[in-house]
């Protein structure tokens, strides 16, 4: 492909991608491999010295996952992307490349339950103080704010109360604190909106949602805009010499690389000592899975929408939270919502679970992104730990039910849904 400047529904085909040199095969084989071969004494030495580029070990480098990296870069409009073994290993290694023992960040408190949990449990026993504060609070925010501080995290559409943040917003704060804004986009793929147009400096990904779109692999990623100064001294895994890579400084020895210094340390002490690496056949459902993306982000916006509006108008239905409904869509999400749509049941917790056993069609499960149409009752599955008093904290009433809409057709959905409000 030459460099010219293609829509996003070509590079979700093609991009960073030549057809493979040896075998010239159309699409990106699988490279089942742990190592590579040096063609002689010299060149292993070159690699290692990094005179040469090249692969060395599969832990931190593979050729199918070189094109998923290259090709979600492109589709964030990022600098370098890295892939990993899971969203939650990509959400952990980017904070812990930032911040270290004694440090500090700001997050949203509307996160995806893995990660409220490693920020309010897992980080704080690293020494890594997490400050939450409510989604759009931009008051709160200012005030968590400290000289510890190292980043400031959000996610673009929570879950479950689907409330959108407003990215602008909290980059506007960002640059004025000069802290990284890192932006959980699982639940807005990049055909629906791409943070880093908004002020974000890192992406992150759960591939295993949408864009692997068919619920068959777990894995990861993390996009750098390549747009943010690391040589800020309050920064000291970028300033200081970093033992375990021969004194380098991230932030000032790369060369022509410093502006992407976070995501080389990712891969050079993240993926390679800590370990996190995707397998090679997952890169590759999840290239299948951008392939479709543009086409399938528009039918689950369509499918949503039409739910949405559905319950939105049913006499048992008591609310509706659905993405488009928020008045910062326009802004964000104008080219649709996805199809994740959230709803409370007239009574409580008796119906809900009456209407999830009731449904046809969908699958009960604790997972989102599917091309199968999903539903879950929270409050007595994923959030059943908490008490009743904190399930409302998290803005999880026992009335609440929230649906994944699938690739179905609308009317079989509709359908299903309007069979099992009936029984109730
Ligand atoms: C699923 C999810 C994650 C975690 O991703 P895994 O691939 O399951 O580890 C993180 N953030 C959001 C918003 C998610 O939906």
């Amino acid at each position: 492909m030459s460099n010219k400047t293609y829509h996003i529904e070509t590079l979700a085909i093609h991009a960073g991608q030549v057809p493979d040199p040896t075998t010239l095969s159309r699409a990106v084989p699988v490279y089942r491999t742990t190592a590579y071969a040096f063609r002689n004494s010299q060149h292993g030495a070159d690699l290692f010295a990094l005179r040469e580029s090249g692969n060395i070990y599969a832990r931190l480098m593979n050729p199918t996952e070189d094109v998923l990296e290259k090709r979600l870069a492109a589709l964030e409009g990022g600098a370098a992307a890295l892939a990993v073994s899971s969203g939650t290993a990509a959400i952990y290694f980017t904070i812990t490349n930032i911040a270290k023992q004694g440090d500090e960040i700001v997050a949203a408190n509307n996160l995806y339950g893995g990660t409220y949990t490693q920020f309010d449990a897992i980080l704080p026993q690293q020494g890594i103080k997490v400050n939450f504060t409510p989604v759009n609070d931009f008051i709160a925010v200012e005030a968590a704010i400290n000289d510890k501080t190292r980043a400031i995290y959000i996610e673009t559409v929570g879950n479950p109360g689907l409330d959108i943040a407003d990215i602008e917003g909290y980059a506007v704060i960002a640059k004025k604190h000069h802290l990284p804004l890192i932006v959980d986009s699982t639940f807005t793929p990049p055909t629906l909106l791409r943070p880093i147009e908004h002020g974000a400096n890192i992406v992150v990904h759960s591939l295993s949602k949408w864009i692997g779109g068919h619920g068959t692999a777990i894995g990861g990623a993390v996009i750098d805009a390549g747009n943010f100064d690391w040589t800020d001294p309050k920064f000291d895994l970028y300033n200081q010499p970093d033992r375990g890579y021969h004194g380098l400084r991230f932030a000032h020895d790369l060369g022509d690389a410093n502006p992407l210094a976070f995501i080389m340390r990712l891969r050079t002490v993240g993926l390679r000592n800590q370990g996190p690496t995707l397998a090679p056949d997952a890169a590759w459902l999840f290239l299948q899975g951008l392939e479709s993306l543009p086409l399938r982000m528009a039918k689950h916006s369509e499918n949503g929408l039409a739910v949405a509006n559905f319950l939105k108008n049913h006499p048992k239905v008591a609310w509706v939270k659905y993405p488009a409904f928020n008045p910062l869509a326009s802004k964000y999400l104008p080219n649709g919502a996805n199809g994740m749509v959230v709803f409370g049941i007239k009574g409580g917790a008796k119906e809900a679970q009456h209407l999830v056993d009731n449904l046809d069609l969908f699958t009960i499960i604790a997972n989102v992104g599917d091309a199968k149409s999903l539903v879950i009752h929270p409050a007595s599955t994923t959030h059943s730990q908490l008490s009743e008093e904190d399930q409302i904290k998290a803005g999880l009433p026992p009335e609440l039910i929230r649906l994944s809409i699938g690739l179905e057709n609308i009317d079989d959905i509709i359908g299903a849904l309007d069979d099992a409000l009936e029984l109730i």
